[in-house]
């Protein structure tokens, strides 16, 4: 079906009235100062995310509003209002202090989404102490090795988590002092060595003031996910926060009585910024379901709770696609208003996908766990090019660059003028959630930086209208008889055929034209992996993209190998298809 290059709002898309409409206009008036006048601060001029998130509303009017909703399938939902949740936060500030855990100190959270783990995250900012979240389903080496590299000294689990994977690697970790177990459904443990959370907050306090933070304190520290090699750990700034607020209004477009669903979890940047902070400093509510992805229970769920904004990611997307149009019928959505995606680049299709099938097209966003906050996004101010991750949020300055050498040290680079170019997206540094360093490897953030640029490692293009377009990651592009092939574009074009699910490129050695194009490919429901089928997609592609970027070769898989947090990993196509070691596969998804 031929659809348009645009996708303009309409009526549906915005029917409660956005928070912004012109795009020129918020930019030339935007600062990050005015920005930070959003918040409050603190009493003698710090700022803090956990009292921005928390506190400010819990002295207001929104103090009996619901702040966070959990649901799982077997037990009923809990809902903690900001009121509360500013208590509880309150309470484990003090179980912290207590322990003599303070500003500066690192804590880790090891959990599903409970809701211990959104009040240990919340007040232990609040106490200045630097919370990393760690994703729950990985096993004992990848916790040791972080939760050691990040030299933490509280840890804070389950009881089943930690009997499972952190017993046997303690040993390992010689700067963790204590370890903090919530038992099982709410009951105390008895685990030796470990302390009982349910216990020490029940003794604590629920009155605490907030330490004084600055705006450059270090708050959170993010692993990446990995997908390029092994998982960086970035350190993120109190003053972030500014970027979270700024974001959720632009790039959400959170109003108060909104319902919202983020849908990843904590233990990546996006579930703690965006499943927890913005969120919050919207006064929100926000849904948490602890369940894993289910193409029923998530339509279910998006009816049931009357979501009215929804935060997911492409490979959700693509799972739900491929469970095809029956279960989404089944439900209807006349809360829902705004979807956004993150994490991967959004294909054309995925976007008219919500289009036609929702009835609302899905906002594509990007940004990384060095960037702290969405930096480049599709907004409730302009209309969609499907494809494109949209324009450079207020306040943040993008730009295409290129490198004046292959190796230089630190980098040289320029900036292009000119329009469809390909070069390497950068950011011009500053902006309030930037990292502030990776873990243990100075060297490395230096070499991010060139003339105050940020370079991101990604590779887009700006069109004349000043989107950007996603190119691919400057380790995955393909070389190939003197072009440069993103593998975006390639995958994109796959996947409109009617059986492709999921696409990922590689580009193989070739003695005569560099690399040649490698497709993997996983395929819908319903379809078979035969011969005729590997012809008719080879030939879709070679009438699309020409006969120069199509791929020469199609492989059939059941499933792509990603990351945990969704991501294909090309990286480990390329490692099995040459029969190289596989490297860092420790966010490897299981199964994969
Ligand atoms: P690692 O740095 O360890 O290899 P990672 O880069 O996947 O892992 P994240 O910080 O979680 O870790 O992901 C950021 C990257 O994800 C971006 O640099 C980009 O390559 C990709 N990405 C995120 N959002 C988008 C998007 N909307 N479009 C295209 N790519 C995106
Ligand atoms: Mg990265």
């Amino acid at each position: 079906m031929e659809r348009p290059s645009v996708i303009r709002k309409t009526a549906v898309d915005l029917r409660v009235p956005p928070r912004w409409s012109d795009y020129e206009g918020e930019r030339r008036a935007f600062s990050w100062d005015l920005a930070r006048r959003a918040l409050q601060g603190l009493p003698q001029g710090g700022l803090n995310m956990g009292f921005e998130a928390v506190d400010r509303h819990a002295n207001s009017e929104l103090r009996a509003h619901c702040a966070l909703r959990f649901v799982a399938r077997n037990l009923p939902a809990v809902e903690l209002s900001y009121g509360e949740l500013a208590r509880q936060t309150n309470r484990f500030a003090n179980v912290l202090q207590t322990l003599g855990v303070g500003k500066g100190d690192r804590m880790f959270v090891l959990a599903g989404r409970i809701p211990e783990l959104y009040v240990a995250v919340l007040g232990a900012l609040k106490n200045g102490t630097v919370v990393t979240p760690l994703f729950s389903a990985f096993g004992p080496e990848p916790i040791a090795t972080r939760v050691k590299l990040g030299s933490a000294q509280l840890l804070v689990t389950t009881e089943a988590l930690y009997q499972r994977k952190v017993k046997a690697v303690r040993g390992q970790i010689p700067t963790l002092r204590h370890v903090l177990l919530v038992g099982e459904g709410g009951a105390s443990t008895h685990e030796p060595d470990t302390l009982d959370l349910q216990r020490l907050m029940a003794a604590a306090s629920d009155e605490f003031t907030t330490v004084d933070t600055l705006a450059d304190d270090p708050a959170l520290l993010h692993f990446t996910s990995g997908t390029t090699g092994t998982p960086k750990g970035a350190l993120h700034v109190h003053g972030a926060v500014v970027t979270h607020s700024a974001t959720g209004r632009y790039a959400l477009d959170l109003h108060p009585e909104d319902r919202y669903w983020c849908t990843a979890d904590p233990g990546w940047v996006t579930g703690t910024s965006y499943g927890i902070i913005a969120p919050l400093l919207h006064g929100v509510t926000s849904l948490i379901d602890r369940e894993e992805f289910d193409a029923e229970r998530w339509y279910a769920l998006l009816e049931q709770e009357r979501i009215s904004v929804w935060y997911t990611a492409p490979t959700a997307i693509r799972m739900l696609m491929k469970a095809g149009l029956e279960p989404l019928q089944r439900h209807s959505y006349p809360a829902l208003r705004f979807v956004a995606s993150v994490g991967e680049p959004l294909n054309p299709q995925a976007v008219w996908w919500g289009k036609e099938a929702l009835g609302l097209p899905i906002h594509d966003n990007w940004w990384q766990t060095e960037t702290g906050g969405i930096m480049i996004a599709n907004t409730p101010a302009f209309d969609i090019k499907p494809g494109s991750m949209g324009r450079p949020l207020p306040g943040i300055d993008a730009y295409i660059v290129q490198h004046l050498e292959a190796e230089g040290e630190p980098p040289r680079v320029r900036i292009v003028e000119q329009p469809d170019v390909e070069g390497e997206l950068a950011l011009r540094a500053g902006w309030p959630s930037m990292f502030r360093g990776y873990l243990n490897n100075e060297a490395r953030y230096q070499r991010c930086f060139s003339s105050g640029l940020y370079l991101t490692g990604d590779l887009a293009r700006i069109d004349t209208d000043g989107y950007f377009w996603f190119v691919g990651r400057a380790d995955d592009v393909i070389k190939s008889a003197g072009h440069l092939i993103g593998p975006f574009e390639v995958e994109s074009v796959l996947m409109e055929h009617p059986a492709v699910a999921e696409a990922g490129v590689i580009g193989k050695p070739d003695a005569i034209v560099g690399e040649v194009v490698k497709a993997f490919v996983s395929l819908k429901d319903g379809f078979a992996a035969d011969e005729a089928l590997r012809m008719d997609i080879l030939a879709h592609a070679r009438k699309r993209l020409g006969a120069a970027v199509a791929p020469k070769e199609i492989a059939f898989l059941p499933v792509l190998p990603r990351t945990r947090s969704g991501k294909i990993m090309r990286r480990l196509l390329k490692a099995r298809e040459l029969g190289l070691p596989e490297g860092d596969t420790s966010t490897l998804e299981a199964g994969a």
